[in-house]
């Protein structure tokens, strides 16, 4: 007897790929299909669908019309209110769970396949709440990600006489599977690895949210994270000989030459012109904007400050190598420069903690050994190192990498003198960085301000109303080896 499971994850909203994982899915006809989170979140046609069509999202109904089993929720389900979050499960015909989030989701389902009885575990990571800049988290409580499995694990066990568990986590490895090595922090954001090693009774284990592609078997334990993007599902085929159980693991790659979704509303407003500018607004290299003022960051911070008449603007740039605005500034490009959706908060900071926060800031990058400004991460690994960095508006400063970590700030001054501790500013900082993630505990503030709208909307308008953009760097930033 032979059936099969599917799993994806972290699609975040790729409905374009995923309709051509649907079609492959679709030809495979698995006995089981389980999504393990950031369903929607994370896509221009997302953005679109949330905030200017507001009608049932296109992959919804493509998840139905697929027959999924489950979904498992994942962090970003809950960068939405929670009436979003109910509308979205409620027009899905299938069930999302989590086992440490209680009262909110059932923790795992039972499904009967040819006799054999399969429970499906959901958890999602108990950081959850941490990342959270609304107040979808507020009324919810998340247990451990770690005891959750477990206690879930032992519980389907021992009263559900079951024949194959699977443990769906949305989170990742704090270690390497192969070396055991440390890839991340210990501080719980991903414990895949221990769930792995110190949770028994596990068949298979579903793992995401660090969109790392992973297919094997550990100690008899089929191991799988699908990527992301809607760039793979994994596979696993389960055979059953003399009540044996014997499965087996594979990724399977998105088939770019099928036909895609498309969307005549959304490529029409996407591509619509909405301002030109009338100096370079573009930069080719990753490290060109993070290492010197440009006028397309200026053009950033001046947004911020307008909307929020803050005295300084913190801005984090995304990870592309090339980007900011071309001569015709589309609304696709401000949705691929500014991905995140958030709102900005204007919050009261110290002179004492914008300098611990710039130095935190530099700490993210170093030399390496050609001499050339890399990240930390690639010239010290495999120490930890978040990839946060900010860039600040207003302030003059200097960074040198070559001064050890700490003290890499040589210069920083405001109107002309050099800013003292005990002084205060308003900062303008999106809703996201002001949860104080990644460590940057002094931007956890409550803001005396914050826009009703969403930065990419907000930069729309800013481009509408100043077209043609002509930006003027007000402020000597560098950075230095
Ligand atoms: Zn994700």
């Amino acid at each position: 007897m032979k059936f099969s499971i599917i799993a994806t994850s972290d699609i975040h909203g790729h409905t374009e790929h995923f309709s051509q994982l649907a079609s492959m899915i679709n030809d495979r006809q698995p006995e089981l299909l389980i999504d393990n989170g950031d369903f929607l979140q994370g896509s221009h046609l997302s953005y679109f669908y949330e905030n200017i069509q507001r009608c049932e999202h296109p992959q919804i109904s493509m998840a139905n019309a697929l027959r999924y089993d489950v979904a498992v929720f994942g962090n970003h389900e809950f960068n939405y209110p929670l009436p979003a979050i109910e509308a979205m499960r409620n027009a899905c015909n299938f069930p999302w769970i989590a086992a440490n989030i209680q009262a909110f989701a059932k923790d795992y389902i039972i499904k009967d396949i040819h006799g054999i009885r399969v429970a499906v575990i959901g958890v999602v990571t108990h950081f959850t709440p941490l990342w959270d800049e609304g107040t979808a988290t507020k009324s919810l409580h998340f247990e451990q990600a770690f005891d959750a499995a477990q206690k879930t694990v032992k519980h389907v066990r021992a009263h559900e006489q079951v024949d194959f568990v699977i443990l769906c986590y949305h989170g990742g490895f704090e270690r390497d599977l192969q070396t055991g090595h440390l890839i991340d922090l210990l501080e719980g954001e991903n414990e895949g690895y221990r769930m792995l090693h110190e949770i028994d009774g596990i068949d298979l284990f579903i793992t995401g949210h660090q969109h790392l592609e992973i297919a094997t078997k550990i100690n008899g334990i089929s191991v799988v994270q699908p990527g992301a993007n809607a760039k793979c599902f994994a596979q696993i085929d389960v055979t059953i000989e003399g009540g044996n159980i014997n499965h087996k693991p594979t990724l399977v790659y998105v088939d770019d030459s099928l036909p895609s979704f498309t969307d005549a509303a959304f490529d029409k407003w996407k591509n619509e012109m909405i301002g030109e500018s009338a100096c370079d607004l573009q930069y080719s290299n990753f490290f060109t904007p993070r290492t010197m003022q440009t006028d397309y960051v200026q053009l950033l911070h001046d947004m911020q400050m307008h909307y929020t008449k803050a005295q300084l603007s913190v801005i984090e740039l995304p990870y592309h190598q090339n980007g900011g605005f071309p001569k015709q500034i589309t609304r696709k490009d401000v949705l691929h420069n500014l991905p995140r959706q958030n709102r900005l908060v204007k919050i009261e900071m110290t002179g004492a903690e914008i300098r611990e926060a710039l130095e935190l800031s530099a700490s993210v990058f170093a030399i390496n050994t050609q001499d050339e400004i890399d990240f930390s991460m690639n010239v010290h690994y495999p120490q930890p190192h978040p990839f946060v960095y900010d860039l600040w508006g207003g302030l003059d400063y200097e960074i040198c990498l070559r001064h050890p970590v700490g003290q890499r700030v040589v210069s920083c001054e405001y109107n002309g003198h050099e800013m003292q501790d005990n002084e205060i500013f308003s900062v303008v900082i999106n809703s996201y960085r002001a949860t104080g993630a990644h460590d940057y505990a002094m931007f956890h503030k409550n803001p005396i301000y914050e826009t009703s709208e969403f930065v990419p909307k907000l930069m729309m308008a800013y481009i509408q109303k100043n077209s043609p953009i002509q930006t003027q760097v007000k402020n000597h930033f560098r950075m230095r080896k």
